[in-house]
């Protein structure tokens, strides 16, 4: 046979092959230019696409990072200072000079009949830091234009703000659905008047936001507990904001609660559900409603959303001690023919 491999050469030509490889490897060596060890290609500056995709039965849920906020953790009252700082260590949470960064997210629900936004996030209302969630969308496979329906948990700025771009609707083709209640308090010129004035800039934001809808005819507001489209239902749930309110999103038995802010600070208040935080409207009912849902998603097994939950933000309640821990959902592929 021509080809005879090495093992069925004779001991001297396996020896002088060997003695070649070794002459080889080291004139190869010294040969190649140094830069092909060396050379590592740079760090990215940019993050991946801040969106992911969960499936809920039939209907697809994707979560969208509008950005980051920086917390103050001197906001949070309820226990000690100590015990703060200690249930952030606990949780390796970085505190810097400005507080704990705090993800603001949106959801977007694709029922396969329409395309609904619950929250909209900052836009250009807190700087550079937030304002990604019309990227988010679409990097995430979605037109703006393509939304029917934004709903809105409550009015604040970095959920509203969103909703507008430049004056005009930023999702030209959708209603925005807003509580009655949280209508009433944020939308009444009356109210905001008479607001302290370190307020009035959060009225403002709440009205310019709304305003091209309003004018277009295209702002609804609803009772809390009403049913928004198929398999979405409106839940109160208020003190953060006097309307403030989740939505149940239900398909094929499976239910998601996409809360807005019933929780600013997963390492503290999931722990200690009876810490409130500055921007509550009524600090006691925020915590009462915090402790009745918290009890509910943990009871129920409910998937659950938070618009201000490490991003993506989406996980489970446990029960645990006296109070509750976070379960964040892992990274999961979507079933075939998604
Ligand atoms: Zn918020």
């Amino acid at each position: 046979m021509q080809t005879s491999n090495i093992s069925g050469a004779s001991p001297l030509a396996r020896r002088l092959l060997a003695i070649s490889l070794f002459t080889l490897s080291i004139v190869g060596a010294a040969l190649l230019p140094k830069a092909s060890f060396a050379q590592t290609p740079t760090p990215s500056t940019q993050q991946v696409p801040g969106y992911y995709h969960m499936q809920l039965g039939d209907f697809q849920v994707t979560a969208l990072y509008d950005g980051t906020a920086s917390l103050p953790v001197n906001l949070l009252h309820g226990i000690s200072a100590n015990d703060i700082q200690t249930l952030l260590e606990d949780m390796f949470v970085p505190v810097n000079k400005d507080g704990v960064q705090t993800a603001v997210n949106g959801y977007l629900v694709n029922t396969g009949k329409e395309l609904i936004l619950i929250d909209a996030g900052a836009a250009a209302c807190f700087g550079p830091a937030m304002g990604g969630i019309s990227k988010s969308l679409q990097a995430a496979g979605y037109e703006p234009a393509q939304v029917s329906k934004v709903l809105l948990t409550h009015l604040h700025a970095d959920h509203a703000c969103g909703i507008t771009a430049n004056g005009k609707m930023a999702f030209p083709n959708a209603t925005v659905y807003v509580s009655k209640d949280e209508a009433a308090h944020w939308l009444n010129k009356e109210t905001s008047a008479q607001a302290p004035k370190e307020a009035q800039a959060f009225f403002q934001f709440a009205q310019d936001s709304v305003a091209p809808y309003e004018a277009a005819g295209k702002l609804k507001q609803f009772a809390a507990g009403a049913s928004l489209a198929d398999g979405v239902a409106s839940v109160a749930l208020p003190g953060h904001t006097p309307g403030h309110g989740g939505y149940m999103i239900t398909s094929a038995d499976q239910h998601l609660l996409v809360w807005g802010d019933v929780v600013h600070s997963h390492a503290v208040q999931f722990p200690n559900p009876q810490v409130s935080i500055d921007f509550d409207s009524d600090p006691e009912q925020a915590v009462a409603t915090r402790e009745k849902i918290l009890a509910r998603a943990a009871q129920e097994k409910l998937w659950i959303a938070g618009a201000h939950l490490p991003f993506p933000g989406i996980g489970h309640v446990g029960k645990q001690d006296t109070g509750y821990r976070w379960i964040a959902a892992e990274y999961a592929p979507l079933p075939a023919g998604n």
